[in-house]
Parts: C-alpha cells; sequence; structure tokens
C-alpha cells in the first residue's frame, strides 16, 4: 500500500479521519495514492492557523507576496511532466491538455505577481475643506477556497495566485475526486517558502470538510466552483451569515452556426468546444444551434469528425479524447444519451466503450434534430454530448441561445459583421466567442458569466481585485 498523502495545517503535514483512494479514470487497476480526508475539527485548526498567519502576510508587503508568486510559478514550471502526469491519471484529460493545464497554472501565479505590486488607491479632494479622503484596498482576510473536480490545478491556481497577491490566507478544499494534483501544488507552495499557516489543506467530503468549510466562523470569504447545487446550498449558507461568497458554476453554452459562416471553421470551433476535454468544461459548446441553409452539411461534416475522435487512455499518445472522470459520471451521461433518443432525437455515437484497461470511456454523442425544450438542451450534461438545434435565422438563432438558466460562454460562427455584431451585444452571457470555441479562454481578463452561472465578483485578471479585497474609505482633518 502506498503511504497515505497528508493535509496541510499550519505549515505541518498531518493525518486526516480515514484515507480515501485515488484511482485512474483510464485503468481502474492504476491506484495513484491514499489521500487523507479531514474532518471539521481539521477544518476548524486550519482556519485558526490561517487567521494567525494572515496578518503576518498583510503586512508583509507587495514585494513579498510578488516574490512568493513568482517562485510558485517556476515550481510549478520545474515539475510540469510530474504535474501533467498525474493530472492526467487522476482526472482522465490527455496528457497535452494536462501539460497545458500545468502551463495555465504557472502563468496565473506569474501574472498575479505582477498584480501584487500593482494595488492603488484613490486620493480624493473631499467635499468639506480641509478634508482629506482616501480610497484603499485591504485583503478580505481568511478565504475558503472550493474547486471542481474537472480542472484540477487551473481552478485552484486562479483562486490561490489571486488571493495570496492580495495578502489573504486561505483554507483550500479541492474535489475529492482529484486531491493528488492539488497536493503535489501544494507541496510546490510550501517549497517556494510558503509562511506557515498561509495556504492550508483540508481535503476530503463536500458534505463534510466544504460544509465545515462554509459554516466556520473564522473565514471572511468563500470562492466557489462547481454544480449549481452545490453553489445555490453555500448561497444560502453565505446568505444568512453575511458572507462574502463567489460562486461559478455550471453551463449549457450554445455555439450559434449561421449560413454565412465558413463550414470547416464551424466544424472545428464546435469540434473543439463540444468534445476536448471530454466534454468536461463548464464552457462547453453543449447547444448547437445551427441555420437551416448550413444544417445538414454542418451535421455530416461534424458528425464523421466527432466519429473519428480517437477515445482512449489519457496517458496514450494516440488517445484525443480521454475517459470520463467518474463511474457516477459517465452513468449520468449514458442516461443523457437514454433520454436524448426518448425524447425524439437522432443519436449519433454516445455509447460506452471499452478498452485494453478498464476504464469510464465513453463514445461522444450528437443529439441531433433536438429541440430547446428538451431536457438534454436544458440541462448541464458535463459530457461529450451536444444537441443540434435547427433554427431559421439570426433572430431566431440569438433566442434559443439566452433562452437557458445558464450564461457562462456563447458563441457565433458567421462570415457577416452585423450579426457577429449583434450577438456580441445581444448574447446574454458572461463570455462571448465570435468564430471561436466557447471553451478557452485567457487568463489575463476576467472569467465568469450572468443567470444561474455565476454569483459574485468576477475570476482572474485585474477583476479578481473585486473579491479579494474590500474597500477602506478613510477621511482626515489635519486640524
Ligand atoms: P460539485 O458541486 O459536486 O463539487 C464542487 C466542490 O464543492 C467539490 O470540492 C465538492 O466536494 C464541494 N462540495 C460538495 N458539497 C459541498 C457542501 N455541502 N459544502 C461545501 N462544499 C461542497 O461540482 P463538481 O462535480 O466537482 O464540478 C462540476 C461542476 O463544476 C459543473 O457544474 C461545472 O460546470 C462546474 N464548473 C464551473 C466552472 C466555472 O468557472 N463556471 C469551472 C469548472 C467547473
Amino acid at each position: 500500500m502506498p503511504e497515505t498523502c497528508l493535509n496541510l495545517i499550519g505549515g505541518a503535514w498531518v493525518a486526516g479521519d480515514h484515507a480515501v483512494e485515488n484511482r485512474n479514470p483510464s485503468d481502474l487497476a492504476d491506484l495513484i495514492g491514499l489521500y487523507a480526508a479531514g474532518s471539521a475539527q481539521d477544518v476548524a485548526r486550519a482556519v485558526a492557523a490561517a487567521r494567525a498567519a494572515q496578518p503576518l502576510w498583510a503586512a508583509a508587503g507587495p514585494q513579498a507576496r510578488a516574490d512568493l508568486l513568482e517562485r510558485i510559478a517556476r515550481g510549478i514550471e520545474a515539475r510540469e511532466t510530474a504535474f501533467a502526469t498525474l493530472l492526467a491519471r487522476e482526472e482522465g484529460k490527455i496528457l497535452p491538455e494536462a501539460l497545458a493545464e500545468t502551463r495555465r497554472a504557472a502563468q496565473i501565479f506569474r501574472f498575479f505577481a505582477g498584480e501584487a505590486l500593482r494595488v492603488t488607491g484613490d486620493a480624493v479632494d473631499s467635499v468639506r475643506p480641509g478634508v482629506e479622503v482616501t480610497v484603499t484596498r485591504e485583503p478580505l482576510g481568511v478565504i475558503g477556497l472550493i474547486t471542481p473536480w474537472n480542472f484540477p490545478i487551473a481552478i485552484p491556481a486562479w483562486k490561490l495566485a489571486p488571493a495570496l497577491a492580495y495578502g489573504n490566507a486561505v483554507v483550500l478544499k479541492p474535489a475529492d475526486l482529484v486531491p493528488g494534483t492539488v497536493h503535489l501544488l501544494v507541496q510546490v507552495i510550501q517549497d517556494a517558502g510558503c509562511p506557515p499557516g498561509l495556504v492550508n489543506l483540508v481535503m476530503g467530503p463536500g458534505s463534510i470538510v466544504g460544509q465545515a468549510l462554509i459554516e466556520e466562523p473564522g473565514i471572511d470569504g468563500i470562492s466557489f466552483t462547481g454544480s449549481v447545487a452545490t453553489g445555490r446550498r453555500i448561497a444560502r449558507v453565505a446568505g444568512a451569515r453575511l458572507l462574502k461568497v463567489q460562486l461559478e458554476m455550471g453551463g449549457k453554452n450554445p455555439m450559434v452556426v449561421l449560413d454565412d459562416a465558413d463550414l470547416d471553421l464551424a466544424v472545428a470551433a464546435c469540434l473543439n468546444g463540444a468534445f476536448l476535454s471530454t466534454g468536461q468544461r463548464c464552457t462547453a459548446s453543449s447547444r448547437l444551434i445551427v441555420q437551416g441553409g448550413i444544417h445538414d452539411a454542418f451535421v455530416a461534416a461534424l458528425g464523421r469528425q466527432m466519429q473519428a475522435l480517437r477515445v482512449g487512455p489519457a496517458l496514450e499518445p494516440d488517445s484525443q479524447i480521454g475517459p470520463v472522470a467518474s463511474g457516477p459520471q459517465l452513468a449520468s451521461n449514458l442516461d443523457y444519451v437514454a433520454l436524448a433518443a426518448d425524447e425524439g432525437c437522432d443519436v449519433i455515437g454516445g455509447g460506452r466503450l471499452n478498452g485494453a484497461t478498464e476504464g469510464f470511456f465513453q463514445a461522444p454523442a450528437l443529439f441531433v434534430n433536438a429541440t430547446n425544450a428538451m431536457r438534454v438542451s436544458r440541462d448541464e450534461i458535463f459530457g461529450p454530448c451536444a444537441a443540434v438545434i435547427r433554427v431559421r435565422d439570426f433572430d431566431e438563432a440569438l433566442a434559443v441561445a439566452n433562452d437557458t438558466a445558464f450564461g457562462l460562454s456563447a458563441g457565433i460562427c458567421t462570415g457577416s459583421l452585423k450579426h457577429a455584431t449583434a450577438f456580441r451585444r445581444g448574447a446574454r452571457a458572461g463570455m462571448v466567442m465570435v468564430n471561436l470555441p466557447t471553451a478557452g479562454v485567457d487568463y489575463h481578463v476576467p472569467f465568469g458569466g450572468t443567470k444561474g452561472s455565476s454569483y459574485g465578483a468576477r475570476e482572474q485578471g485585474r477583476h479578481a481585485v473585486e473579491f479579494y479585497t474590500t474597500v477602506k474609505t478613510a477621511y482626515s482633518y489635519a486640524g
């Protein structure tokens, strides 16, 4: 049996309540490791450690923060192969995607190393003679970070880096499905010289560790990414406590394809947006809204290319799509494939696949002749499945695109500047893509959505300062 990977509390590696197996979804015989599952008491100890560390970090100043973040970025880069291999093994992303995600994490730490030096305020003339007014930003304090399984290093990075850059201490609770990558990240953070207690890691189930974290009196805010159901639960607790909260949740992202689109470009954008990373992206193109004139050619080309995608083990160089991340997620995906047929769609692909190893492999699926009222067009499936909805014209396409409970990313493929502009203005989504996949974003600009997809301040880029700081207005009179 391998040694158990421990939680980090107050700078010390400590055992949890019990240990949980982490297995490879490409090969269930591959035991990646045993990981400590913490308790509510561990969370309380971690928050106390963070409380003690935070004022010292706030006082350390921007240069110390920038230096630590830069060292963390270098530490990730130095171990990028180890990160990417572990990420591919535990989450199922193919190795090139896992490597890209690892590099993204390093870029995020480096970006916020710079931002740590750019915290500014305002000096304002008072309406009262002789009085000076300053508006400054201060750290929020101790922040609980709760992350999902689908980006095991990028999402923890885009919460940790701004939290530290702006002078906060954190307790990080990663998804129970993928503790390994975060555990390695926290080791790198320790090796980079992070002060004890500034970054605490408590792994374990959401119902115990996550719940304890949101209820812990010693925290000043929660940054959460995950499903709408969990986000709502956190919002209720946070609302009752008047706790600052930031929620990034699901999507049912539309990709509109107009008759005047470049067919090859549209097919490539949809293939990428719907199926890469096994469709397990909050920004995945899960509703393809296609105008009548291009519809049949588009479906024929996309169906052909989708069926040619090679599904296989994440570490196999030939694989283009890895496995679904877990057994329950695969079962849910297969239920939606069956539902699509029941609801009247023509289903292409979508079946369970057997490989040389026992894993959660699924063929990508297109649900042709879907309507936007069907459940397969309304629920976030979070797998390699996309519904194709036929529309008459641009106006109907935009109306269908906006007819959803979500509002994360929305895309259009068109050669028309008029329609591209009207879509950019009219799409009710936090991110709009023109002739680009709905998934795939930059790290130096805000990320987030509208409606049921997001709640609270935006993540990433300079906008991250809004959540991770609080504003103080000071008046002084010299006499
Ligand atoms: P999830 O909601 O099941 O879990 C997310 C995290 O919340 C996990 O760490 C989990 O342990 C924790 N949690 C569960 N119950 C909790 C509770 N009662 N209190 C506190 N924490 C609790 O989501 P998931 O299945 O890990 O991730 C998939 C979801 O994440 C999808 O809906 C996807 O769209 C979304 N997602 C959104 C974004 C975004 O930025 N908008 C990015 C990636 C993923």
